[in-house]
């Protein structure tokens, strides 16, 4: 299990919240792609300036790795407010929300990563902190029970969410601002490459950029690892040290990441598809259990990218591949 959890490329790691600092776009202006996002930002942010009021509240929605949380903080940064980063396995209890959004000053952000996965009871005391900068609560029990208004600071509410489908509708429907982010192109992932590599002092051709880009399943943070491990392995294996488009296909061979960019993990889930289950349908749970994976793993981090690129289907009866995913499958066994 372990040993999956460690080649799942688009999650999280350790290493990448840390280069994520260095290497996240602070303003609007340096945040590449998803063009359409960045110009209605833009004008909300202007907006709300000009109105000296804090934005809107925004729910940011789209596969991990896309730029969710960068979003937040070039927002915060644009609005120069202060921003208090959480997720919504962290707050735990009503209490624990209450103490952050009474700590809120004036158009601050705050900033809830994994919003969908907010419990009910806390969810049901954003709904009032959201609409009117209020919440209600109780003190005591029984006859001595006592409702306590409390004012808030009005605030903006960033949420992001891999998944805005399990969000409750109340929830929903608070913000006024909603941003679907998509997987990006090769030529705004190169830019990334570009602009990432002279970060972190690397020389790196064209060529070689537009590659990594290629296998980096529409990802920023994917891109961004990949380069990271082309440059480890460009320092160790050449004496030059520019990064070429030969040195990084050959590190992306090593690291097991083929053409179109797909990992062991995702390679394993389209055997098994096509072995035990003849090509599907087959059930998410089943196929969950068969890989060994959480269901959620499955659904939020390693499917999103196969059935964008059309090697997956979903059917009511469950997931299907398609003749390219049968076609990649064996061209890579020969
Ligand atoms: P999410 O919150 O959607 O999981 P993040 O905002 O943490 O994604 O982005 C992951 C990393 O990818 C960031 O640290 C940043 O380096 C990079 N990144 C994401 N989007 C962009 C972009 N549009 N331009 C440049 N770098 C980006």
């Amino acid at each position: 299990m372990d040993e999956h959890k460690r080649i799942i490329f688009n999650q999280e790691t350790e290493e990448d919240q840390v280069y994520s600092l260095s290497l996240r776009p602070s303003q609007l202006n340096d945040f590449i792609g998803q063009d359409d996002i960045v110009k209605n930002l833009q004008v909300s942010i202007q907006a709300a300036k000009q109105r000296q009021e804090p934005v809107e509240h925004m729910l940011f929605s789209g596969p991990p790795g896309l730029g969710k949380t960068s979003l937040a903080n070039i927002v915060a940064h644009e609005m120069q407010a202060r921003i208090t980063i959480t997720s919504g396995p962290a707050i735990t209890r009503a209490g624990d929300l209450i103490g952050i959004l009474t700590n809120l000053e004036m158009g601050d952000i705050l900033f809830i990563d994994e919003i969908h996965r907010l419990s009910k009871v806390v969810e049901e005391f954003l709904y009032p902190a959201m609409e009117n900068f209020k919440i209600d609560f109780i003190v005591d029990k029984g006859p001595y029970a006592k409702t306590i208004n409390f004012n808030l600071k009005p605030f903006t509410l960033i949420g992001a969410t891999t998944r805005s489908g399990l969000l409750a509708s109340p929830l929903r429907d608070r913000f006024g601002i909603f941003h679907h982010l998509e997987f990006y192109d090769s030529s705004d992932l190169s830019r990334i490459v570009f602009h990432s590599a002279q970060k972190l002092n690397v020389v790196i051709t064209k060529e070689a950029a537009l590659e990594i880009a290629c296998r980096s399943r529409g990802t920023p943070r994917i891109a961004n690892r990949l380069l990271r491990r082309v440059r480890d392995y460009t320092q160790v294996k050449t004496k030059a040290g520019e990064i070429t488009l030969e040195t990084a296909q050959e590190a992306m061979k090593t690291l097991g990441i083929d053409g179109v960019g797909l990992d062991e993990i995702d390679r394993r889930l389209l055997n098994v598809v096509a072995q035990h289950y003849n090509g599907g349908p087959v059930g998410i749970e089943t196929l969950a259990a068969t890989l060994n994976e959480e269901v959620d793993t499955i659904v939020d981090v390693i499917e999103p990218y196969l059935l964008k690129i059309g090697f997956l289907r979903r059917t009511p009866r469950g997931r299907e591949l398609s003749e390219a995913s049968f076609k990649h499958i064996k061209a890579l066994s020969v």
